[in-house]
């Protein structure tokens, strides 16, 4: 890639890594896809669409040396055996394709995998209970086990590098095994590999020299650390024994790689719990200690704070997975002079949802991630308009938009028409809770984006009825009308509509107007509404009742690694917490609920009722316009076809536009093999 002449050219100098040289500063930093080893040519469409967006360094995401480290049912990479360097060998051609280098994060769990599939006896440095949950504890290592596990490292690193692998890992992150062996908390060996703080580190340094001569000197060895175990002082603190750890081992790897573990979504808090490089001040003293490059993750957006990294010496690259993975066009639109189109990352930790459901990666902001093989679909590229008809999409919150843009990138003449004066929907009041700000940039980046487009007109402010429709006379009409809260608590556990007192104060997210303390917030929907709301009321001075019919509060936000956070922050604010509470009546005064386990009955007295439960569609328009013999062929998209979280509604809008005149649509790509 060429140095461009504007004031971030510094971020596309090249920057040499042991033997090989990463073209730039932009490093796509490991990252799990939901894809894994089942999933070779998707995954490589994935990381080739980052190297063509500009990444200098693109990584694989974790990448098993052996099957006694398996995380089923997630999915991971493996480099086991020769098929797995044949499909590994398929994504380092295509990030090679593009002038980048494939980074592969070699792996091993330690007592972090059950090894379900595999049943393999899992593995730790002195003995432990597996972690996820499952029955079962890792067996100490002995000395032959360490010399085995030395082995597996070593062959894996040399598959890799036959795979194509520029740069390969040893990973010491995410309590994975060998940050188990440094970590004081766990690892109680008292030979050589325990105690002192040069014996813990002694498993890293062999693992960096068998890597090393492994891969002949052809690649780089990175070693990724997590500076701080964020488990306060029985654990690596970053301002404590984290210095040591690196002062010994600072000149042995090409590269360091430095982030915090803890539990995985330590490093990749959303944005409701972390600003934008909020892992500078744990990270920023590793440079003074090396003279090899290091690489940093922060959820970085903005080139100036990039800019501003490098320049201060924090890091030598810029680490991002989360922000190559909202805009895997990141770097080519600052060398370009085009970083106003970069569509920002909003934190919102939905593509750590995909890893935890164990599915492919999807993305609130980017709504072609995943879909690269799997639909053909390209971040930057759409297929030009394939007719003239013209479009009218009622509606401009996140599906409208999405539609607007996609249709009018490819050519169509569109109509927005939107009752409010301001776009962006329901973003408009997610926005504004605590901690969400950034979700409004879903909105932002699409209005900014279409004012670009002459093809593109948005009314305002116009509520339209379906006569209007059929009067406007669109040969296509888009219905993104959205959804309203429900309020007769069908939810999650509350399958009917419940009996409620015509007298009681029943309020939903929808009018939270005349609400009256103490405000008993039933949440049956479990993402993060529920507890959003207790802390904005609570914040306001309200007296708030928290009840969930879940076991722990805001029960979905686990998979956005949020649960503990948000329900720490409820703790905080002092406020009355009851789960296992399902809502069974509403009387004036009160609610009456039945504890999920003893199905006993349980009065709690309220001023109003907030449900926060399911929603229903506002498809009105789609009734009337589907009974009327004038009204042109009409669609629904997003909330007001079936209501989920935005990272849907972005993406039912996309796929409208995608397959707008498309004559047939083949079904979603699966990768099998052939019988
Ligand atoms: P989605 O998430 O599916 O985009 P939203 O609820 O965020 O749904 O957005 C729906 C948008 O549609 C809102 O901004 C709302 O004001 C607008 N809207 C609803 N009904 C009409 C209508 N009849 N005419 C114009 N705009 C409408
Ligand atoms: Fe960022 Fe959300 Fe997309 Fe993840 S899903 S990359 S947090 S916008």
């Amino acid at each position: 890639m060429a140095l461009p002449e504007n004031r971030y050219r510094k971020l596309f100098e090249p920057v040499q890594i042991g033997p090989v040289t990463a073209p730039n500063r932009f490093y796509q930093t490991p990252h799990a896809t939901g894809m894994g080893w089942r999933a070779p040519r998707a995954s490589a469409a994935l990381r080739e669409v980052k190297a063509e967006g500009g990444w200098g360094v693109v990584a694989t995401e974790y990448c098993s040396i052996h099957p006694s480290s398996d995380d089923s049912p997630f999915a991971y990479l493996s480099l086991w055996d020769e098929d797995d360097v044949r499909a590994l060998a398929v994504t380092a051609e295509a990030v090679h394709r593009h002038g980048s280098l494939l980074a592969v994060e070699l792996w091993h769990g330690g007592f972090h995998t059950n090894n379900r599939m595999t049943r393999e006896a899992a593995l730790s440095p002195s003995g432990q209970r597996l972690k996820l949950l499952g029955p079962g504890s890792a067996r100490a290592m002995d000395k032959a086990d360490i010399r085995a596990f030395l082995g597996w490292q070593g062959a894996a690193a040399e598959r890799a590098k036959r795979a194509g692998a520029d740069i390969v890992y040893v990973y010491a992150g995410h309590d994975y095994l060998p940050l188990q062996f440094l970590s004081p908390r766990v690892n109680r060996r008292s030979d050589e590999y325990g105690g002192s703080t040069e014996n813990r580190t002694r498993l890293i340094r062999e693992m960096i020299e068998v890597t090393r001569q492994a891969t002949g000197g052809a690649c780089a060895v990175a070693l990724r650390f997590a500076v701080d175990e964020l488990h306060g002082a029985e654990g690596i603190t970053f301002d404590g024994e984290a210095r040591d750890i690196v002062s010994l081992l600072a000149e042995l790897p090409d590269l360091w790689d430095v982030n915090l573990a803890g539990a995985l979504g330590n490093d990749s808090r959303s944005a409701r719990f972390s600003e934008e490089g909020f892992q500078e001040s744990y990270v920023a003293f590793v440079k003074s200690l090396t003279s090899k490059p290091v690489v940093g993750v922060g959820r970085f957006t903005s080139p100036e704070t990039m800019l501003r990294q490098v320049r201060e010496g924090v890091l030598d690259l810029i680490g991002a997975a989360r922000p190559s993975i909202a805009d895997p066009f990141l770097p080519v639109k600052i060398r370009d002079g085009r970083a106003d189109e970069i569509r920002e990352c909003i934190g919102c930790n939905i593509c750590r949802a995909a890893n935890n459901e164990a599915v492919p990666l999807r993305c609130t902001q980017n709504p072609t991630i995943g879909e690269e093989w799997r639909r053909g679909w390209h971040p930057q590229r759409i297929a030009g308009k394939a007719s003239d008809r013209r479009i009218l999409i009622v509606g401009g919150g996140p599906a409208g938009l999405e539609a607007a843009l996609a249709l009018g990138t490819r050519g169509y003449e569109v109509v927005l028409a939107e009752e409010r004066r301001e776009l962006g929907g329901r973003l408009l009041f997610e926005a504004r809770l605590p901690g969400l700000s950034t979700w409004i940039r879903v909105r932002d980046h699409r209005q900014h984006m279409l004012s670009k487009l002459a093809n593109v007109t948005i009314y305002r402010e116009s509520r339209l009825t379906a006569r209007d429709i059929v009067e406007f006379g669109a040969d296509q009409v888009v219905l993104a009308t959205g959804s309203r809260w429900r309020r007769d608590g069908i939810g999650v556990a509350g399958e009917r509509p419940l009996s409620i007192a015509s007298a009681a104060s029943v309020a939903t997210p929808d009018d939270l107007e005349s609400l009256r303390d103490p405000i008993l917030i039933y949440d049956d929907d479990n993402y993060f509404m529920g507890g959003a709301l207790a802390e904005k009321l609570a914040r306001e001075g309200r007296a708030v009742i928290y009840v969930t019919s879940q076991p722990i509060v805001s029960a979905w936000t686990q998979m956005t690694d949020e649960q503990y956070p948000v329900e720490a922050r409820l703790v905080e604010l002092g406020i009355d917490i009851r789960v296992g509470h399902v809502l069974a009546k509403v009387e004036t005064d009160h609610a009456v609920f039945q504890t999920a386990l003893s199905r006993e009955s349980i009065a709690i007295a309220m001023g109003s009722l907030l449900l926060v439960t399911g929603h229903e569609p506002v498809d009105h328009l789609y009734t009337d316009l589907t009974a009327r013999a004038d009204a042109p062929p009409v669609t629904r998209i997003g909330d007001c076809l079936a209501p989920s979280h935005v990272a849907d509604a972005v993406w039912s809008g996309h796929r409208f536009a995608r397959e707008f005149d498309q004559p047939s649509i083949p079904p979603p790509r699966r990768e099998r093999p052939q019988p």
